[in-house]
């Protein structure tokens, strides 16, 4: 990993002294009153703790790299170049990204436990109309995964920032390819599905497919150009792929819903896909502004703030999804077995995994000139 995310020679000199082993060791020496040497009327000494709160102190949005910053956060921001141990230890430290790791964290949690329950009734290896679910479940777990991993170590380097948030893009491509595959294996109308052309109903997928590698490209594509001072444009080179590719994705929810809402007849699936989007329309707002940052009076405040909502939100959003399309699995079986034919979902399944692979690829290049692009800045300097 080291190779990965570039040590740098101030990294190596603090591999050398070993800073959380540091933080070990005071931590064992102040909290030292368990074990065979403890006595019941020995106490805890008091004394300054200067290495324990170092492993916990943050720093101000001006002591980091530009490309650390986010809009309206002014501290709470970790150091760089620590070793691997001390930014997993920050997990449990209170820092700018210790609620976005948390929200994914519990998020994928939650999505596997889910998951272990439906393993109980619903038979994924035998029935190939479960694949669809099956992929809507390992896709979300991947892009909740990739985020935490991305949040907890994104902040270690500049290469790692990169490599990490890469790698969360290409778990929201896959995502949104699973998201595409339930909704349109499950959800659509009837009417939707047989009113289309035959190549448009083909087409429906492989567009997706591309559509989910474009916004991978686009979201890369942002993070690698974030040198340059045009960031409200990077961000609706981000924000605008994965928008088009959501509309099309979701087209078959949008026309149920149209047909049915606000109380859908009992159809309690209908409301859980009406609850994904309304959350999903929320997550977007948040991610897309920077609030409520931009009027907290606290200006050092890190609760509360729009992306941590935005992933919140996003997880609510996800479990209504599973739930809804759960339901169409159990209730709408023979409207998807008239819709499609036998091979569809292993085709659906073929399509996943190249979805998956071409985005590693898009991954590979842009990491390569991601690592042209520092070389020759480190040049300059
Ligand atoms: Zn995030």
């Amino acid at each position: 990993m080291d190779e990965l995310c570039g040590a740098s020679p101030e990294q190596t000199y603090l591999k050398k002294t070993s800073y959380t082993a540091r933080c070990a060791r005071a931590s064992r020496y102040l909290g030292g009153v368990s074990g065979e040497t403890t006595t019941a009327h020995r106490r805890p000494r008091k004394i300054p703790d200067p290495v324990g709160q170092q492993c916990r102190s943050t720093l101000r949005d001006v002591d980091v790299p530009h490309y650390f910053r986010e809009r309206h956060v002014r501290s709470g921001y970790r150091p760089l170049y620590r070793d691997w141990r001390y930014y997993s230890l920050s997990l449990f430290h209170w820092h700018n990204e210790t609620l976005n790791v948390w929200t994914h964290l519990l998020g994928a949690l939650l999505v596997l436990l889910r998951f272990a329950q439906l393993a109980q009734t619903v038979d994924f290896a035998g029935d190939a109309h479960a694949w669809p679910l099956l992929i809507l479940l390992l896709s979300s777990l991947s892009y909740m995964s990739f985020s935490a991993v991305a949040h907890l170590f994104g902040g270690r380097s500049e290469l790692c920032h990169y490599a990490f948030f890469f790698l969360d893009y290409v778990g929201v491509a896959l995502y949104q390819y699973g998201s595409a595959v339930v909704h349109f294996y499950y959800v659509p109308r009837e009417d939707w599905h047989w009113h289309r052309p035959w190549w448009l109903r083909r087409a429906f997928l492989p567009v997706a497919a591309l559509l989910c590698c474009f916004s991978c490209f686009g979201c890369c594509y942002r993070k690698y150009s974030q040198h340059s001072q045009l960031e409200r444009a990077h961000k609706l080179g981000q924000v605008v792929p994965c928008a088009v590719a959501y509309a099309w994705d979701s087209s078959p929810v949008f026309h149920r819903l149209w047909g049915c809402l606000p109380l859908c007849d009992g159809d309690a699936a209908a409301l859980f896909h009406a609850g994904q989007v309304a959350f999903f329309l929320a997550s977007a707002f948040f991610f897309t502004l920077p609030v409520p940052e931009r009027w907290l009076a606290a200006p050092h405040r890190l609760l509360g703030l729009g992306h941590e909502l935005f992933h919140t939100l996003l997880v609510l959003c996800t479990l209504c999804q599973i739930q809804g399309s759960h339901l169409d699995y159990l209730g709408r079986r023979a409207l998807y077995l008239h819709l499609h034919g036998d091979g569809d979902a292993a085709s659906f399944v073929v399509l996943f995994v190249a979805v998956a692979i071409s985005c590693m690829l898009i991954v590979i290049v842009m990491m390569q000139k991601m690592k042209q692009l520092l070389n020759s800045r480190h040049k300059l300097l």
